[in-house]
C-alpha cells in the first residue's frame, strides 16, 4: 500500500529529527523514517559541542528542558603551544555568544522522545533504498520495514540520511559537483569516567601531534588524539593513551591530568566534503547528508541545525503564502554557512595538527598563528565568532 506525506524525512539523526520537530510545531505533516533502531540511535557517541543558536532552536522547539538543567555553559576554550596556553575568551570577543556541552546522544534522546510523545510517525527499522522522481510533483521513497516493502509518496523529500545514506543519489550525476578533502590523521577518541581536568576545553599543538580535553558531564571526560590514519585502537593501552595525553597537554605551571577508567575508544576519520547543490527538484539535503567536516572546530552537528532552521521556516512560508521563494533560495542560503563552517574546520584542523609531511617551515606557521591569536583580539575574535557559531541567516 502507498502512503502519502508533505515532507518524508530520511534519518532520525539530529538534522532529521530536530526537523520534524520544527514542522510539527508549524502544522506540517511528515514521516520520518530511520533505518536503524532507537537504541543505537541514542548511543551512537559523536559530537558534544552545542552553537548559541542550536540551543535557542532546541530551546523554541521544547527540546531545552533537560539541555537547561544538565548542559554546561562554555564561555571559551584554551588553546596550548609551546608550553604555554591562551584562553580565548567568547562572551567578549563576540558580544555574548557561547557555546554548551551537551552531548548529541542527549539531543537525540530528547528529540526522540517529543517526536513519540507528540509528533508525526518517526519509524525505526525503516531502511529507504531509494528516492524516485526528484523532479516530477509527487517524489517516492522506497523503504523496507517490518519484512515489508514499503513507498512513501511526498510533496517533498528531505534526505537528512548522513553522509553514507542514499538520498543524494536522486540527483542526477551530472546535476551534482562535490568537493572534498579526506587528511592525513585520525583521531582516537576516549570516554574516561574521570572528571574533567578543566573547566573548559583544551586544544593543543604539539611536536606529538594534536590532542583536544573535552567533556561529557562533571564526572565524564571525552579526550582525543591525533593518531595515524589506520590505527587500531586496540594497539593503544589506556596507559599509552594517558602517558601521551599528557606528553601533548604538557604547559609550564601546576596543571594535572586526571587519570581514570577508559569506557569507549573509538578512531574517527577526518575529511571535508560538500556536495552542491543542496536541493534538485523536490528532493533537498540536510546535515551531513550534504556536507562533512572534521570535528575539530565542533561544527557537524551545529550546520545540520541550521540547515533544517532555514528548511523549516522556507516549508512554513510555502504554506502560510504558497511562495517556494525561500524553498528556490534553500541551497545558496545553506551553503554560504556551510563553506564559512568549512573554512573554519580546515583553519582549526591545520593549525593545530602536525601533517606527517609537515616541514619545519610549516610548524613555524601554525606557531605564528597562534601566537597571533593570543596577541591580537581581532585575530581571536576572528576565532571565537566562528566557534560559538554567526547567526543563522
Ligand atoms: C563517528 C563520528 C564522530 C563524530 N564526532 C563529532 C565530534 O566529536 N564533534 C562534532 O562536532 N561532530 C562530530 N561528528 C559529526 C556530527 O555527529 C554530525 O555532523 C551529525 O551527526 C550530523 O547529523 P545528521 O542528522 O545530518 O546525520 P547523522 O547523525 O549521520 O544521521 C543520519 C541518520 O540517517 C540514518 N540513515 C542513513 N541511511 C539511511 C537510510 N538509507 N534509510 C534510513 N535512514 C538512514 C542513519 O542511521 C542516521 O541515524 C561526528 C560524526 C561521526 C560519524
Amino acid at each position: 500500500m502507498q502512503h502519502h506525506t508533505t515532507v518524508g524525512i530520511i534519518g532520525g539523526g539530529p538534522a532529521g529529527l530536530l526537523l520534524a520537530r520544527l514542522l510539527h510545531n508549524h502544522g506540517i505533516d511528515c514521516v520520518v523514517l530511520e533505518s536503524r533502531e532507537r537504541d543505537y540511535v541514542e548511543q551512537r557517541q559523536r559530537a558534544g559541542i552545542l552553537e548559541q543558536g542550536t540551543v535557542d532552536v532546541l530551546r523554541s522547539c521544547g527540546a531545552g528542558e533537560r539541555l537547561d538543567r544538565e548542559g554546561l555553559v562554555h564561555d571559551g576554550i584554551e588553546l596550548r603551544w609551546n608550553r604555554r596556553s591562551h584562553r580565548v575568551d567568547f562572551p567578549a570577543l563576540t558580544g555574548g555568544r557561547r557555546v554548551w556541552v551537551y552531548a548529541q546522544t542527549e539531543v537525540v534522546k530528547d528529540l526522540i522522545a517529543l517526536q513519540l510523545a507528540d509528533g508525526a510517525p518517526l519509524l525505526f527499522g525503516a531502511h529507504v533504498h531509494a528516492v524516485e522522481g526528484a523532479d516530477t510533483d509527487r517524489p517516492v521513497v522506497r523503504y523496507r520495514h517490518e519484512g515489508r516493502e514499503k513507498t512513501l509518496s511526498c510533496d517533498y523529500v528531505i534526505g537528512c540520511d548522513g553522509f553514507h545514506g542514499v538520498t543524494r543519489s536522486a540527483f542526477p550525476e551530472q546535476a551534482r559537483r562535490t568537493y572534498e578533502r579526506v587528511y592525513p590523521f585520525s583521531w582516537l577518541g576516549i570516554l574516561a569516567d574521570v572528571a574533567p581536568s578543566c573547566e573548559e576545553l583544551i586544544y593543543a599543538h604539539s611536536p606529538r601531534g594534536f590532542a583536544l580535553h573535552s567533556m561529557r558531564s562533571p564526572e565524564v571526560s571525552r579526550l582525543y588524539l591525533q593518531v595515524p590514519n589506520g590505527t587500531d585502537p586496540a594497539d593503544w593501552s589506556d596507559e599509552r593513551i594517558w602517558d601521551e595525553l599528557e606528553a601533548r597537554f604538557a604547559v609550564d605551571g601546576d596543571w594535572k591530568l586526571e587519570r581514570g577508567p577508559v569506557t569507549s575508544k573509538a578512531v574517527l576519520p577526518m575529511r571535508s566534503f560538500v556536495t552542491e547543490p543542496m536541493r534538485w527538484g523536490r528532493v533537498l539535503l540536510a546535515g551531513d547528508a550534504a556536507h562533512i567536516v572534521p570535528p575539530t572546530g565542533a561544527k557537524g552537528l551545529n550546520l545540520a541545525a541550521a540547515d533544517v532552521i532555514v528548511l523549516a521556516r522556507a516549508l512554513a512560508h510555502l504554506k502560510e503564502t504558497g511562495s517556494t521563494a525561500l524553498l528556490d533560495a534553500y541551497s545558496d542560503t545553506c551553503l554560504r554557512r556551510v563553506w564559512r563552517a568549512e573554512h573554519f574546520s580546515w583553519f582549526m584542523t591545520t593549525t593545530l595538527h602536525t601533517d606527517p609531511a609537515q616541514s619545519d617551515f610549516d610548524t613555524r606557521l601554525q606557531i605564528s598563528q597562534l601566537d597571533r591569536i593570543a596577541a591580537s583580539p581581532h585575530a581571536a575574535a576572528e576565532l571565537a565568532e566562528n566557534y560559538a557559531g554567526l547567526e543563522i541567516g
